[in-house]
This record gives structure tokens, sequence and C-alpha cells, in this order.
């Protein structure tokens, strides 16, 4: 196992922030740890890194106990703590060579990251002149320095723009190839866009372990589709399994559809039989929303 946590708990003074949690991540599982506000999951992520000693439970890191053999287990981790503590002076290039000087890692290893997380063109640049999108790429990058097994990142994506938003996903997709990845959230579409599983934290305690995949084939799906022309609603309600109808905006229909079968073929001959075109067609995982609003409300 890369992570395995036993009965972790965790208090601060009176107030419980972790409560008797138990999960285990295979190597190369990419997992969301996804939960509101004061979930848990930074504590959880601090006590997994080695940065908090005083917890209870067990936890493993490569079969590691970061209680008992600290140092060892962290040689085994790269972590990007929540609001990403970088030396805002310092230049690109300095502050990897720094860091890596921490790791003892030869210093090719570098300009090796510095492609890898598409920090090229900026590596002469201050990080303070940097757009956060690529201060989360140097976090990144200090944080694969040491080339660790399992990467933990806390809340990678808050605070981007769009463009930087999918940008740090495809990047987090691509450690995932050859490593094992927790990451946490507390937006689920990033969930869908980025895990094979997700694991939800509400109050301290797990709600949730789950593949996507199952929570997909289940119950209910939703298909967004944009036709060339407006219709009418009377028209749309002859589509089978179908349980709502929202015309969004103009042309633009989402659909509620409470049946397992992939629904999107059906809605391309129905388009089809009725002398429409569709400009767009998308199918969205209501499921996980809707699992994650029932298990944190
Ligand atoms: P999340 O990362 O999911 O937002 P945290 O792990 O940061 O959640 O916090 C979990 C709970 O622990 C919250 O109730 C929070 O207020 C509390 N907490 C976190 N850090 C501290 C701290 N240093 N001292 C006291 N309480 C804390
Ligand atoms: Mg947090």
């Amino acid at each position: 196992m890369s992570i395995q946590v036993t009965n972790l708990t965790k208090y601060y003074d009176t107030t419980l922030a972790v409560d008797e949690i138990n999960f285990s991540i295979q190597k190369g599982e990419i997992v969301g740890f996804l939960g509101p506000n004061g979930a848990g999951k930074s504590t959880v992520m601090k006590i997994l890194t080695g940065y908090l000693k005083d917890f209870e439970g067990v936890a493993l890191i490569n079969d590691l106990s970061i209680r008992d053999n600290r140092i060892a287990a962290q040689k085994n981790i790269g972590y990007l703590p929540e609001h990403n503590p970088l030396y805002a002076d310092m230049y690109v290039e300095e502050y990897l060579r720094f860091n890596a000087g921490i790791y003892k890692v030869p210093k090719e290893r570098i300009s090796t990251l510095i492609t890898e997380v598409g920090l090229a063109s900026h590596v002469t640049k201050r990080i303070r002149e940097l757009s956060k999108g690529y201060q989360q790429r140097v976090g990144i990058a200090a944080a694969l320095l040491h080339n660790p097994d399992v990467v933990i990142l806390d809340e990678p994506t808050t605070g981007l723009d769009p463009n930087q938003l999918v940008a740090i996903r495809s990047l987090i997709k691509n450690i995932g190839k050859d490593k094992t990845v927790l990451f946490s959230t507390h937006i689920m579409q990033e969930v869908e866009a980025v895990c094979d599983r997700v694991i939800i934290i509400n109050k301290g305690k797990i709600v949730a372990d789950q593949y996507l995949k199952d929570i997909q084939n289940t119950k209910q799906q939703v298909i967004v589709v944009e036709f060339d022309v407006k219709i009418e609603k009377e028209f749309i309600v002859s589509l089978p399994n179908l349980k709502e109808a929202n015309n969004v905006f103009d042309t633009t229909w989402e659909l509620l559809f409470s049946t397992p079968i992939d629904m999107r073929s059906t809605v391309f001959d129905f388009a089809h039989d009725n002398g429409l075109k569709i400009l767009n067609l998308t199918r969205k995982n209501k499921n996980l929303e809707k699992l994650f609003q029932e298990l944190t409300q």
C-alpha cells in the first residue's frame, strides 16, 4: 500500500478535527480527497506528511510508519501544502536549487523537472512575478524534486483562473501516470476531471470511498444538449427515460434521465429523426454531485 491510515484521530485542544478514519490507497491510484471547508482534509494531509506529530492511530507511507519512522517515510512523500508557501523574492531556478540542496538531489533533476511541469519559459523570473498558476507549478516542482512515489497536494487548484485550472489538473493527471496521488479539493467537478476514486470527508469522518466508475453507472445522468433552433418542451418529453427537461438558455437543454444506460446516442437519434442539428452535447455525472450534497449537508 502507498498510503494506509488506521483509526486516525486528531484533536486540536478540545476540537475533534479527524475522527477515527480509515482508508488505504494502492500504488498508482489518483484519489480525490473531497470535503467542504473545515472537514479535516488539511489535518489528515499534515499527519500523513509528518508535519503534525500529535495524533492517535496509525499512518503508513509505503508501509513505513510516519510516527516511528518519519524521516524514512518522508523520503517517499512529495507535499504541496495548502497556500503553497514559497519564497517570493527568489528566482524560480534559485528556489528549486535551494530545495534541491535540502533534499540532496542532483542538480540535473531540476532542469528535467522544470520542463516537466511547464516552467521552462519562466525560470529566470522571480516567484512574485509569476501568476498563481505558475506559482503552483513551482510548488509542485519542489514537491517532486526527490522523485517521491507518493504525492500529496493540498487544494492545488484553489484560487486559479479557469485556464490555469485546466493546466494544473492535466499536470496532476500526468504526475498520476507513475505516482500515487492524493489531492484535496472542495470542488467535486475537479474529482470527476482528474481522479479514479473519491474519498469524501465531512466533519472529520469519511462518509464515502468509491471508484468514480461505480458512481457513474448507477441511478441518474444529466445530458446537456444545444440544438440549432429553439424547440418546445412538449416536443422533447417524448424521449424515453426522461425525468426532467429544463431549457437552461435559448436552445440549450438540460435533460435528466433515470437510467444507467448512456442516453447520448438516443438524444442524437431523436435530433436526427426530428430534423434538428446538435451543436453541443455533454453527459454530466449528476450522481457524484448528489452524493456529495447528501453526504455533506
Ligand atoms: P479542511 O482542510 O478540510 O478545510 P482542516 O483540516 O483545516 O479542514 O480543519 C479541520 C478542523 O480543525 C476545522 O474545524 C478547523 O477549524 C480545525 N483546525 C484546523 N487547524 C487548527 C489549528 N491549528 N488549531 C485549532 N483548530 C484547527
Ligand atoms: Mg484545508
